[in-house]
């Protein structure tokens, strides 16, 4: 039975919402794959994907069915009792990687809160008050809550809401010789993104994540790495810790993992988890059946070789396209990222005009994403259909054509 609805639209938002967000025009009703529909029945292609979060489409129906099952069932009981779709996917997650416990929230900026407490937590038990300094790198982002806009490498988001939390040190991205300068036996934690996302879709190089491994264990310090974008398949390795070999002390993980429902976890140690005894941290809808009946769904989908090798293959024909693309009209100096995380780096010419070629392909009836003014990010379904990889990136040339003339 359905209830007749108001009727809504763009301009609502400006008079009903938080200026906050800035969204497009248009506004989407339905999706079913890697296409969406808007209110006038408007067909679009999705690279978006939510920002890396649709990780298998729109209404994937092992997750629509997920989702429904669990809705029939029990939607919440809170962390006074456990349940058992949250059971099923801890198991699964610390089968599938390096971690023996796994605390579950909400959104990527509670998994980082929690795995930053943790670090200073275990930091004083282990080692007292004066070790709670945590290295993070510039332009990284981490979330938009107080610790997290402060641990993050962009001033832009901590500025301007008073204080600030202390004991936080930035340095460059890649730059070994400055994390080594900078760490001490103060450090409680490192964090880095093994690709950073929101700052440009910037991977991070091997030998500056196995040197950060090292420089961690010199100092009794924690290497923590937020997978809130490249996880859950993303890199085509269910972990992109595990594409480079290098294994933190907590993980965060975010986004895909519900793939479009409410979700996120630290995964991290026994040995480092028993430093969060009851009543140290905790959420109310943390390990909700609902959002862990879907992300077990997701998981099952993800962490097959059929969908994690599609990844590798989809990822060459978008680089091999968008370089094409960026060489014939010299919009691009460089296609970077891993497996379904790309990123298009703006030619001089083209540098801060991301949201013009965002606002051009959905001109083009495609939804693309930005990394910032000067990177054009590309973030699709790990089960985006060829043809439809075909269709979306004809619909970009166009809208470059189009641009450039
Ligand atoms: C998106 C993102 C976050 C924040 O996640 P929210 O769910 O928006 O709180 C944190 N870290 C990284 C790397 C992200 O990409």
């Amino acid at each position: 039975m359905s209830v007749e609805q108001a009727p809504v639209q763009r301009a609502d938002f400006d008079q009903v919402m938080v200026p906050n967000y800035a969204p497009a025009a248009f506004i989407p009703v339905r999706g079913a794959g890697s296409r969406v529909w808007d209110q006038s029945g408007r067909e679009l292609i999705d690279f978006a994907g939510g920002i890396a979060v649709n990780v298998l489409g729109h209404a994937h129906p092992a997750l629509v069915g997920a989702l429904t099952e669990q809705a029939n069932n029990l939607w919440h009981v809170s962390n006074v009792f456990t349940n058992e779709p949250a059971l099923r996917l801890a198991k699964k997650l610390v089968d599938a990687t390096f971690a023996e416990r796994v605390f579950f929230c909400n959104s990527g900026a509670e998994a980082n809160e929690a795995a930053f407490k943790l670090a200073r937590r275990v930091a004083f038990d282990r080692f007292g008050e004066e070790k709670y300094e945590i290295i993070a790198a510039l332009n990284s982002f981490h979330g938009r809550t107080l610790f997290t806009v402060n641990v993050g490498g962009q001033s832009k988001y901590s500025d301007g809401f008073g204080p600030k939390i202390t004991g936080i040190t930035h340095i460059p991205f890649n730059d070994l010789d400055a994390l080594k300068a900078a760490i001490s036996d103060k450090t409680c934690a490192v964090v880095l993104e093994p690709i950073q996302g929101e700052g440009g879709v910037l991977p991070a190089e091997q030998a500056y994540l196995q040197g950060a491994r090292e420089l961690c264990d010199q100092h009794n310090a924690l290497l923590v790495f937020d997978e809130v974008q490249t996880g859950m398949g993303r890199t085509g390795h269910l972990f992109a810790y595990q594409h480079y070999g290098v294994t933190p002390d907590i993980l965060t993980s975010a986004k895909s993992l519900g793939g479009g429902f409410p979700i996120a976890a630290m995964l991290t140690t026994e040995d480092l988890a028993k430093h969060l005894v009851v009543g140290t941290h905790g959420t109310t809808y943390g390990g909700n059946p609902l959002a862990c009946a879907v992300g077990n769904a997701v998981f099952d989908v993800i962490n097959t070789p059929d969908v994690l090798q599609g990844v590798e293959a989809k990822h060459q024909l978008f680089k091999t396209r968008l370089e094409k693309i960026g060489q014939q009209y010299g919009v691009f100096t460089q296609v970077r990222g891993l497996g379904l995380l790309l990123g298009c780096v703006l030619s001089d010419a083209w540098k801060g005009r991301a949201k013009d070629i965002f606002n051009a392909a959905e001109k083009e009836n495609l939804m693309i994403l930005q990394a910032g003014p000067d990177v054009v990010r590309f973030a699709p379904s790990l089960v985006v259909e060829e043809a439809d990889i075909t269709e979306g990136l004809d619909r970009f040339e166009r809208a470059i054509k189009h641009l450039t003339a």
